[in-house]
């Protein structure tokens, strides 16, 4: 017999995926803990939109409701009904085996009958070794306009965003408020923004685009001073003075911690073989929000995927004789479950 202790269901992640899948986890009696992991300079508890100021299309907030409070209230909704929320990361998982192995950061391992994963996505950076060295120092190099842009080293500066989706249009919108200047720098001729978010940044006069343009170095020892650019289209290489540098350029699923054991699809978000289904490809294992959404990436979208995987994780576990709170009886993944499938 293992010495682990058997969780009934297992949330990974804390955005809007993981809490909606908890709050309905807790509400069918399936007493959901969550591992909502913890804080670093890339990642915060509570997801993407921590770094949100003002929603304005989660319905049900006709005023718009900040990204923290969103996610603060969701949290409480989850641990009202009685949801245990742990600040640690799942590291490792076993899903070979079952009932499923879970390694937690710090504390022991712990064995689960069902888990959702909803662990996200992260901010992309460029990949030069300036731009690394400068964001983990502090020395004016951010992937957060909205984590950042409001810090005193920033204000009354020249700053760049890198980028042409609608995070580039947001991140530079949001730091017309405290610089003297927003560039915006995109790689190609047009934006691939939205109609609506880039026609506003275009039509403020803080910003200023520079078109069809890399940024290939970030200049600056201790603080940033400048970028050198190359221009995409002729190739001619010029530098720009900056106060500060803003990367937008897109998300990764986080999923390493998976190590494989889930199927992925090509750009490496979790794949959900079967259409309108949060099941993945190990039963018992389902996954909700941004980690396996490459398409819509909506707070709302996210959370109606948690409620999803949380209804299929309860009907998944009903199926296979798992009652509410009680002791799972499915053996092993190769015996019940690998033969059942995962219908519910
Ligand atoms: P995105 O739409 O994938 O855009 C990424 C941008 O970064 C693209 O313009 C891309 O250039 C550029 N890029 C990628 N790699 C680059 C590199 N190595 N160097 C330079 N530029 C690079 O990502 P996103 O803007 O983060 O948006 C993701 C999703 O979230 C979208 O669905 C978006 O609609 C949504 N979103 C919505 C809101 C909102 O509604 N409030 C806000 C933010 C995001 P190319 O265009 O040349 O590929």
């Amino acid at each position: 017999m293992s010495e682990r202790k058997r969780e009934t269901l297992v949330i990974i992640g804390s955005g809007p995926a993981a809490w909606t899948a908890a709050v309905y986890a807790a509400r069918a009696n399936l007493d959901p803990v969550v591992y909502e992991g913890e804080p670093s300079r890339e990642m915060i508890p509570g997801g993407q939109l921590m770094w949100t100021t003002d929603i304005e299309n989660f319905p049900g907030f006709p005023q718009g409701v900040g990204g923290q409070e969103l996610m603060d209230r969701m949290k409480e909704q989850a641990v009202g009904f009685g949801t245990r929320a742990i600040m640690e990361n799942i590291v490792e998982v076993d899903f070979s085996v079952h009932p499923f192995v879970l390694k937690p950061t710090y504390s022991d391992a712990i064995e689960a009958t069902s888990v959702i994963v909803a662990t996200g996505a992260r901010a992309n950076w460029i990949g030069l070794p300036n731009e690394i060295r400068l964001a983990q120092s502090g020395g004016g190099v951010s992937a957060c306009a909205v984590c950042d842009g409001a810090l005193p080293f920033f204000r009354d500066k020249v700053l760049a965003v890198v980028g042409g989706g609608d995070s580039a249009m947001e991140e530079a919108t949001y730091l017309t408020k405290f610089a003297s200047e927003v560039v915006i720098i995109h790689r190609r001729g047009e934006f691939r923004a939205s109609k609506v978010m880039a026609e506003r940044a275009l039509a403020h006069p803080k910003i200023r685009v520079v078109w069809n343009t890399q940024v290939t170095d970030v200049l600056g020892d201790d603080e940033i001073t400048g970028l050198r650019l190359k221009d995409t289209v002729t190739g001619e290489e010029r530098e720009m003075e900056v106060g500060g540098l803003f990367v937008a350029i897109g998300h990764t699923p986080n999923t390493a911690f998976l190590n494989g054991q889930l199927e992925l699809m090509p750009n490496g978000y979790v794949k959900l073989p079967t259409p309108w289904r949060t099941s993945t490809s190990v039963p018992g294992v389902f996954a909700a929000g941004d980690v396996m959404d490459d398409y819509y990436r909506q707070a709302i979208s996210a959370a109606g995927s948690g409620c999803m995987a949380a209804l299929e994780a309860e009907r998944w576990m009903a199926h296979h004789g798992v009652a509410a709170a009680e002791s799972p009886v499915i053996e092993t993944a190769e015996s019940s479950i690998g033969m059942a499938g995962v219908e519910g």
